[in-house]
């Protein structure tokens, strides 16, 4: 059986007892609608540490524009899946035990905040720093888990780390995908049939990017236009960015190295897609 835990008071006082027993707590924030994206993030969570916790939180960092009320949500679901994969202690609470009334402070960064996912939804990421710096103070992880499908929002944890001396290790996972390339995610639930399809095509044009890497081509240009022209060719599908980005910095490259990153985000049939891969080793994690 799994341990619930529904209080933020109860979750931090269970982490003192994991930190006074010197257990090494593998941590997976999520929003719930679990996926083997996630199960891969627990299953080396509990195989990294001596017990692995899961959060399962719908932030409303969501703009007004977005998906807050219809994010898909299945605690039982998640509750079943989640054994199996060896966690077992599950964090869940709501709003307004996390942001009681009078909450006013938040973590935000300068530099890699307003541009890709940021751009697009403005606030977004204010909204995730500070959730997950308030997650690693109540539940106190030896090493947290991220997957690099949220590459942005993965590097921007790591910053919050360093920078404001939080004293655990970040773990990036790579991408899970389906067996046809589509990266797994909650949202994919929204897509219909042709959508699933077209959908493919955010995986596709990261392939033919990385294939003409292989091949020597270096213009940023060129290999985002080998990216482009497989979305664009897909009905259905409006482009929000494909760029070439240094994957350490978030740096636009013009000329492609071992380190550059290829960050795609499209809107397939409505709903909203992204991937990313390292040209040169595009089924790897890059960090
Ligand atoms: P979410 O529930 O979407 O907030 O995701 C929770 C964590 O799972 C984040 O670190 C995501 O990057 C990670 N994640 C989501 N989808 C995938 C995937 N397809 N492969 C690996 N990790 C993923």
């Amino acid at each position: 059986m799994i341990e619930t835990i529904t209080s933020p008071a109860a979750m931090s006082a269970r982490a003192a007892a994991f930190a006074r027993a010197g257990t090494r707590v593998g941590f997976v924030p999520t929003m719930g609608a679990l996926h083997d994206g996630h199960l891969d993030l627990v299953r080396t969570a509990r195989a990294e540490n001596d017990v692995a916790v899961v959060s399962i939180f719908v932030n409303p960092q969501f703009g007004p524009n977005e998906d807050f009320t219809r994010y898909p949500r299945d605690l039982d679901g998640d509750l079943t899946k989640l054994a199996p994969a060896g966690c077992s202690l599950v964090f869940t609470t709501d709003a307004a035990s996390m942001y009681p009334r009078g909450f006013s402070t938040y973590v935000t960064n300068d530099a890699w905040s307003d541009r890709f996912e940021g751009a697009v939804r403005p606030g977004h990421f204010r909204g995730v720093l500070t959730v997950v710096a308030k997650l690693f103070h109540l539940v106190r992880p030896t090493t947290a888990y991220f997957g690099q499908k949220d590459a942005q929002q993965a590097l921007l944890i790591r910053r919050m780390v360093a920078d404001l001396d939080f004293p655990l290790q970040v773990r990036v996972r790579p991408t899970v995908r389906e067996p046809d390339g589509l990266a797994r995610s909650s949202r994919n639930v929204f897509l219909s049939a042709t959508g699933r399809e077209r959908g493919v095509s955010l995986s596709r044009g990261l392939r033919a990017a990385a294939a003409r890497f292989a091949s020597g081509e270096r213009d940023a240009n060129a290999l985002i236009a080998a990216a482009r022209a497989e979305l664009e060719a897909t009905p259905g599908v409006s482009v929000d960015y494909v760029a070439l980005v240094h994957a350490d910095t978030l740096e636009d490259v013009a000329h492609a190295d071992a380190r550059s990153l290829m960050l795609v985000a499209a809107r397939v049939d409505g709903v909203r897609l992204l991937d990313n891969a390292l040209l040169s080793a595009p089924t790897e994690a890059a960090w």
